[in-house]
């Protein structure tokens, strides 16, 4: 079972991942944005970790809902709604639960994804934030270590795609060739579940 105290480990795992990568996902985002996707998840995951820290919530899907309305209110740019709306929602479909199995992690997080999708109006292969945690959801309720490599395999096939969505896609075809950030960033924050699980935690729960 995942607990509240693994869903802290997970957004802490997060930030530290976050912190460590930002200058190579602003990078990314020099090539076909505006080079702030670093720092803008930089500035959300601290503001993230210093929330849970003061307010210490008391069931996972809390520590969720928490996390995802610090990132709307302190990242500027199109990637603070849509993770905000992420966590938020994979929070509310998690409910008031003390203890979550992977299952029902993968569940919620399938939520999440999916209001995702419906905000930012992107769908697979639009060289998205998606085209990493679509493939994640599917492998998730299995384990943790399966669904990081499914996210980093799904960012990197962003590279030959053409940007259908958000900034990248003013770039038409000169988007293609370069990995998107936020896909990129995605397989931090899913990559940080299997950390947070621990050496022996990848199997699920
Ligand atoms: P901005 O584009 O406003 O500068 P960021 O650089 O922080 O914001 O984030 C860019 C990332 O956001 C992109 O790499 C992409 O993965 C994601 N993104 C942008 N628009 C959408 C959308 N409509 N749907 C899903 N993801 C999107
Ligand atoms: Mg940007």
């Amino acid at each position: 079972m995942l607990d509240t105290d693994f869903f802290r480990r997970w957004m802490a795992a997060t930030a530290a991942a976050v912190d460590r990568e930002a200058d190579r996902l602003t990078e990314l985002d020099a090539a076909i944005g505006d080079a702030d996707h670093g720092s803008n998840m930089r500035r959300g995951f601290a503001a993230v970790s210093d929330v849970l820290e003061k307010e210490a919530p008391a069931a996972p899907g809390a520590v969720l809902t928490l996390a995802g309305r610090h990132l709307i209110s302190t990242v500027g740019g199109a990637s603070g709604p849509l993770y905000g709306t992420l966590l938020r929602r994979t929070g509310k479909a998690l409910g008031d639960a003390p203890e979550v199995t992977s299952d029902q992690l993968a569940e919620a997080l399938g939520a999440g994804v999916a209001a995702v999708a419906q905000l930012g109006g992107a769908q697979a292969g639009d060289k998205t934030m998606l085209d990493a945690l679509l493939p994640a959801v599917e492998v998730l309720g299995g384990s943790f270590g399966e669904a990081r490599d499914a996210a980093l395999a799904g960012a990197l096939a962003t590279v030959p795609l053409l940007a259908r969505k958000g900034r990248a896609s003013y770039l038409g075809e000169r988007s293609i060739g370069h990995q998107d950030p936020g896909a990129a960033s995605a397989a931090l924050l899913v990559g940080a579940l299997a950390e947070a699980a621990g050496p022996n935690g990848g199997g699920g729960a």
